[in-house]
């Protein structure tokens, strides 16, 4: 494989520079593989850089919980060496740091849900659960009220600036020798073993091409006559000043949560919207994040909303990741449908993918994940 600098035609390029692809263009030139890091218009304004920045390996909405541990508790432990790796090599600091998460339940499955959560709880180093009967949760913080008996605290889960997060990898793979190009890809074509893809009227030539386009890498079916099933699910968030102590966990009710920033403001969140790629925030949508949020904790309804976003998730048909090469054609690796957990999963699906093209043996079961599930 040419090392970087040696040769203007990278060993590997990347389309997609949300949080997957930027962590695999940071990890693949951390290794010395020349990478080129192709950005796309909508860079710096997809849900990598608005998400709440939730880093907990369990969750009460993700369907194939048990398939997805292995991937979530890889990713989780990757972001706490991440942090300070990336703060020395690009001086950024993200604020990743541990803010322990409550679940609580609405319903009888829901309660359920919480016993299964709490058994993962075990199989994950770093996190432990704890259940809370009502004065153990009054006693946690008074705001939050339970409509069930039993709730359930999982100390050492942890949070980060997704902003600063996306940004910090996409530095860092610039200052490891990555080639970051501004722009969107129009067109990819192959002839023999390489792959032509067009940016702005030039064309880059690669034999490993990486596809991390989020919502958009079903571009591919047009390009490579590859389909991957992702579509975008649309989500919003309130940046919502609060009076009152700071609220120090991060509170999960089923699709909705409040947690806390270091500035202060409480994040309230979220809707789960099927309206294609129209990604601007709603009166609608404010209005049901009041009203699903309130109940379990009614002091956001006194606060003040600072601000107001809306960005879309890569979802696929069975809530899985899609992660690994196709069989439909060699060189070309995909990596995207991350859902609601891609910034948890976005290291661990990068080493994965670092891994497939070091020709290594991959550190998780991808037959769960692999792309030709859906042909
Ligand atoms: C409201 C909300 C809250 C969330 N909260 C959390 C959370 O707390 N924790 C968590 O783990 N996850 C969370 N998520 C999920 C997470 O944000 C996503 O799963 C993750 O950001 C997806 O990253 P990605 O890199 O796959 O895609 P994206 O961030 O969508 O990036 C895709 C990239 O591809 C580029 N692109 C598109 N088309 C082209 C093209 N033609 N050429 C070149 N580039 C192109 C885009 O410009 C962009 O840079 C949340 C999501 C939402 C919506």
């Amino acid at each position: 494989m040419r090392k970087q600098k040696s040769d203007p035609i990278s060993d590997v390029v990347i389309v997609g520079g949300g949080a997957v692809g930027s962590a695999t263009a940071y990890l693949l030139s951390k290794e010395g593989i020349s990478v080129t890091l192709i950005l796309g218009s909508t860079f710096g304004k997809t849900a990598s850089w608005f998400a709440a920045g939730l880093l907990s390996p369990l969750s009460q909405t993700v369907h194939n919980q048990d398939t997805l541990t292995s991937l979530s508790s890889q990713g989780f432990n990757l972001h706490q060496t991440l942090a300070p790796e990336l703060l020395e090599i690009t001086g950024l600091d993200y604020q990743a740091r541990r803010q322990d998460s409550i679940y609580l339940s609405k319903t009888k499955e829901g309660t359920a849900k919480l016993e299964t959560l709490m058994s993962l709880s075990k199989q994950i180093k770093g996190i432990s659960g704890h259940w809370l009967d009502q004065n153990d949760l009054r006693s946690l913080d008074p705001r939050i009220k339970s409509a069930s008996p039993t709730s359930l605290l999982i100390e050492g889960t942890w949070i980060l600036d997704s902003h600063g997060y996306t940004n910090a990898l996409m530095q860092g793979a610039r200052r490891k020798g990555a080639r970051i190009v501004n722009g969107s890809v129009t067109g990819i074509t192959k002839s023999g073993a390489s792959f032509q893809i067009m940016v702005g009227g030039n064309c880059i030539n690669t034999e490993k091409l990486v596809l991390s386009m989020g919502p958009w890498t079903n571009l591919a079916k047009e390009w490579l006559n590859i389909a991957i099933p992702v579509s975008p699910l649309k989500g919003q968030i309130l940046r919502i000043e609060l009076s009152g102590p700071t609220l120090v966990y991060s509170v999960h009710n089923g699709n909705d949560y409040v947690t806390s920033k270091p500035n202060g403001l409480v994040w309230a969140g979220t809707t789960e919207e099927d309206v294609g790629f129209s990604d601007n925030p709603t009166t609608q949508g404010r209005k049901s994040i009041i009203s699903n949020v309130s109940p379990f904790f009614p002091a956001i309804s006194t606060g003040t909303v600072k601000s107001h976003t809306a960005c879309l998730r890569p979802v696929t048909p069975d809530g899985l990741p899609i992660l690994g090469k196709t069989s439909k054609s060699d060189g070309i690796y995909i990596a995207t449908g991350a859902g609601r957990k891609g910034i948890l999963l976005s290291p661990s699906m990068a080493t994965i993918i670092c891994q497939l093209i070091s020709d290594a043996k991959p550190s998780v079961n991808l037959c769960s994940f692999s792309p030709d599930r859906f042909i």
